[in-house]
């Protein structure tokens, strides 16, 4: 079953796709997502949006319960393990349109949350990427660099709090497009997330 962050995954791919099939470009190497970081990511962000629109969502929506007798026969099934009642009625095949607005409201409430983050992220691979010099990358401290950029960004409490000082976790080593396409770059989904506002 697909989430809504599921979606907006797919939908991002799929702005990427069609930036590399709808491309003219005279060199290959600058063609679709070969353009420069700082445009790459607007397509992929422009698509995004189509999220937002509460009939597109309805739309593509389906209760899992349609999707072939064996679902029906189980979700049928689940229903009468929380309650004995004898008739159920199948739910609405599409997704009502309450919990569409809601949903939606939640998303554009996590939406600072999220862009935070994706701040935090970019000033920390900015860091680890611009040291003055060797010695000083080879003396950084990771956790704790990660950790100060995201409570002074985010504004979110960690283990320092209970005595642990900075230096605790490895959620660093998580953080995928440090290395790879993105190094020093991750900055552009921060800029293109904004410039894409201006699409509608
Ligand atoms: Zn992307």
């Amino acid at each position: 079953l697909l989430k809504l962050n599921d979606i907006l995954a797919i939908l991002h791919e799929t702005g990427h796709a069609l930036h590399n099939l709808l491309s003219q470009t005279q060199y290959g190497l600058l063609h679709g997502t070969g353009v420069c970081r700082d445009f790459v990511e607007i397509p992929s962000t422009v698509v995004e949006k189509i999220m937002t629109r509460p009939r597109v969502l309805q739309d593509i929506s389906c209760h899992y319960a349609y999707i072939s007798l064996e679902y029906t026969e189980s979700w049928i099934k689940d229903q009468k393990n929380l309650d004995d009642a004898k008739a159920i009625a199948l739910p609405e095949k599409k997704i009502p349109e309450a919990l569409i607005t809601r949903m939606l409201q939640k998303f554009r409430e996590s939406a600072t949350f999220m862009n935070n983050a994706n701040i935090a992220g970019s000033l920390f691979d900015m860091a680890v990427h611009h040291p003055t010099n060797h010695l000083d990358l080879e003396n950084m401290n990771l956790a704790s660099e990660f950790n100060r950029i995201h409570k002074d960004i985010r504004l979110l409490d960690g283990l320092e709090e209970l005595g642990h000082g900075m230096d605790y976790g490895h959620k660093f080593a998580h953080f995928q497009h440090l290395i790879g396409d993105s190094a020093a770059q991750y900055y552009a989904y921060v800029r293109c997330g904004n410039l894409s506002k201006c699409f509608n």
